[in-house]
């Protein structure tokens, strides 16, 4: 991912435990069809490396779709050991991107990682990957002070990271007051805001629960209004993500990260609506 700095990349997640790979391949063909800068793919926080379909998503999409990947790799459970297995496993496949995690504490037995940093220098002295890292613009769910995140970003950066994706948000404004807050610190790497269409009331609540993400008035009457009516909030909830991204990719912001939750109509929808966007920003980067 160095040809240049501006990405408009998807996040998708591997397939349950006891089902079988080929169910992602349908959303795979479809997605491959907007032609993202890469494509990343989430990985369980405590799942053994058996059983992860991460690294298998991630060569998929790099050596057959030819897409570049980024695969998320957490360590709240992990012992070196674990680690360097999976690492050993990515790179044979060619892979040299990988988002740096800790993985949310719910009491998994920790090991040999306490942070995500110390999986950065750990994967950093390893010399083989790029290394990408999670931000959170209104502070991480088990502390939201801004000054320890912009700390901690700064760990990061110091133990190898050379870009972030940050957390989902729904109201611009706070991210673009993290990004002055950052870049106010020094700190000057890319950011790419990700983004998450909203489908469903009951899934956004229990993932704005989890992460500590605000629900902002106007995106909570759209979820009052048609929580009933399925299509009704799959619309509103596509034009209030497109609207988030034309007025990120105006003012000027590093990149986006769409979370796709594997439905290509949701994504191809967003994408058709600002592909003349992306093309226009596209051209400006070419021509720096
Ligand atoms: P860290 O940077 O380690 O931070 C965790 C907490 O520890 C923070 O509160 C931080 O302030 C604090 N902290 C960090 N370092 C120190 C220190 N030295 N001293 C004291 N406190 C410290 N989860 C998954 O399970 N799978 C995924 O695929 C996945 N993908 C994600 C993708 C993105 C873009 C984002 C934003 C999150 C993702 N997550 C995923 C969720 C993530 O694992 C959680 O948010 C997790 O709780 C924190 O991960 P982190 O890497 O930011 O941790």
């Amino acid at each position: 991912m160095t040809k240049r700095n501006w990405f408009f990349s998807l996040e998708v997640f591997p397939p349950k435990v006891d089902s079988p790979l080929r169910t992602i391949y349908k959303a795979l063909n479809e997605l491959k069809e907007i032609n993202p800068d890469f494509i990343s793919v989430t990985y369980g926080a405590g799942g053994s490396l058996v059983n992860n379909k991460t690294a298998e998503i991630s060569s998929l999409l790099k050596n057959v779709y030819k897409i570049e990947s980024l695969a998320h790799l957490t360590c709240i459970s992990s012992k070196k050991e674990d680690i360097d297995k999976i690492t050993e496993k990515l790179s044979s496949e060619g892979i040299k991107n990988i988002l740096a995690l800790r993985g949310d504490d719910n009491g998994i037995q920790r090991n040999d990682f306490n942070y995500a940093s110390d999986l950065n220098e750990y994967i950093k002295n390893k010399d083989k990957f790029n290394i990408i890292s999670a931000c959170y613009p209104e502070g991480h769910i088990e502390n939201r002070d801004l000054d320890l995140e912009i700390e901690n970003m700064k760990r990061k950066i110091n133990n190898g990271t050379t870009s972030f994706i940050s957390q989902l948000f729904f109201d611009n404004d706070i991210y673009y007051k993290f990004l002055d807050k950052a870049r106010s610190s020094g700190i000057n790497v890319p950011i790419q805001a990700r983004i998450m269409p909203v489908i469903n009331k009951k899934q956004i609540e229990r993932i704005t629960t989890l992460c500590g993400a605000t629900i902002p008035p106007k995106l909570s009457k759209i979820l009052n209004r048609y929580e009933h009516n399925k299509e009704a909030l799959r619309d509103a909830g596509i034009a209030y993500a497109v609207d988030q991204i034309i007025d990120l990719i105006s003012t000027g912001v590093d990149g986006i990260h769409l979370y796709t939750m594997n439905n290509p109509y949701v994504a191809n929808k967003i994408n058709d609506s600002i592909k003349l966007v992306l093309k226009a920003i596209n051209n400006e980067y070419k021509n720096y």
